[in-house]
């Protein structure tokens, strides 16, 4: 679509859901809309597409996150999600009311359907930014994401087109406080959609590795190449059960068949933002350090004290990790129990791949 260049639209950001329950991304990013739209002059509106029984309580949490109005588009042909009707929908709702700005999340829906609507609008789009901000003379959204490998952070500009269209993935921003008892405009809509869609989805299987478990948790134990084969991993394993978290991993290790791609953290895995991140054996490359660089404590195990990771450590300890581990979940048990427990024999020598023996550990916490 062509620039509206004389009044700034809205900034919506596409709440993606479940029927009842809204991914995380969303809020994360009505927290961004809310900076963004008053930079603009404009105000932050929800959109919501989907099952119109669902409408009502999302919209009332999407202004508990900053929205001041939600756009509620309810047809039997959006539920459960199919990217079509979905892109849509959501094409036909910006034609009408022509945002500034849509962002949605860079989660495997959001990648589908914002790139459906972008071509459908012709206009720009801008995946897995890093940062968003309005550039205070020309008004227009400075996109920032990582470019040539990670090497340099580009700023993208949609000069001539609207919406200006960018995802973000998950835990790259914080998620606002809700505040309780919030009120917006609630605007519904009934798209005119064809009832038989080209594609349905015939069953919904859940993975029961679902990478959210890296999303959602407070403690992450990230292992990487300094781990030297898979079985090591199993110390890595007890270690974050101890301490309630999950086990991540770098593409080092990934790319070494010791861990699945989806323990990785990084550029071209997960963004995580937990509370404590520990990376073991992991050097520090800016392709790991993107993804969990926003961790509120990171701590840092290498026996190499000009490592990178140690740049942006809070807490950094130089030595060999096959000494320290042993140590901390000696000492969190001890804590815990009130008594020491040996750690898992560990296996220093090299080579030996496959296997992610540290899950059952993590099942049986
Ligand atoms: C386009 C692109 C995308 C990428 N995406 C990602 C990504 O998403 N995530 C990611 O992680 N990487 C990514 N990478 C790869 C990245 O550049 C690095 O190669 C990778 O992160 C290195 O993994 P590592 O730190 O485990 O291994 P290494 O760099 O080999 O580091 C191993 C560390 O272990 C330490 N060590 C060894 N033995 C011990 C010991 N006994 N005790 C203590 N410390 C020890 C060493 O001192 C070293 O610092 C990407 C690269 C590219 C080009």
């Amino acid at each position: 679509m062509a620039a509206n260049l004389k009044k700034p639209g809205e900034v919506w950001v596409v709440v993606e859901h479940t029927g009842s329950e809204a991914a995380a991304v969303s809020w994360e990013l009505l927290g961004v809309a809310k900076k963004l739209s008053a930079e603009l002059g404009t105000r932050p509106a929800a959109v919501i597409i989907g099952d119109g029984d669902h409408g009502k309580t999302l919209s009332e949490q999407a202004f508990s996150f900053g929205a001041e109005a939600a756009y509620v588009a309810d047809h039997p042909a959006l539920t459960p999600f199919t990217a079509e009707p979905h892109s849509q929908a959501l094409a036909a709702l910006a034609r009408k009311h022509n945002p500034e700005v849509i962002l949605l999340g860079a989660t495997t829906k959001g990648r589908d359907l914002a790139s459906a609507v972008a071509t459908d609008l012709e206009t720009g789009l801008t995946a897995d930014c890093t940062e968003l901000g309005i550039d205070p003379e020309t008004k227009l959204l400075r996109q920032t994401r990582p470019a040539f490998g990670g090497n340099i952070m580009a700023t993208i500009i949609s000069p001539d087109t609207r919406p200006q269209m960018a995802t973000v993935r998950p835990g790259v921003f914080a998620r606002p406080e809700p505040v309780a008892g919030a009120s917006g405009e609630l605007i519904a809509t009934k798209p005119k959609l064809a009832k038989d869609q080209p594609v349905r989805q015939l069953q919904f299987i859940p993975d029961p590795e679902d990478e959210a478990s890296l999303q959602g948790a407070d403690v992450i134990v990230s292992g990487g190449r300094g781990m030297r084969q898979a079985k090591n991993f199993i110390m890595l394993g007890e270690l974050a059960r101890e301490l309630g978290g999950v086990v991540g991993a770098s593409r080092g290790a990934v790319d070494a068949g010791w861990v699945s791609a989806r323990h990785q953290v990084g550029q071209t895995g997960q963004t995580v933002r937990p509370i404590l991140y520990i990376a073991v054996g992991i050097s520090g490359a800016i392709q790991h350090l993107t993804g969990m660089q926003h961790s509120d404590i990171i701590v840092a195990i290498n026996n190499d004290p000009d490592a990178p990771i140690f740049d942006i450590a809070d807490y950094g300890i130089v030595g060999d990790l096959f000494e320290i581990v042993p140590a901390m979940i000696a000492e969190a048990r001890k804590r815990k129990d009130g008594k020491a427990a040996p750690a898992s024999k560990i296996d220093t020598g090299g080579g030996e791949t496959g296997g992610e023996d540290f899950l059952e550990s993590e099942a049986s916490a």
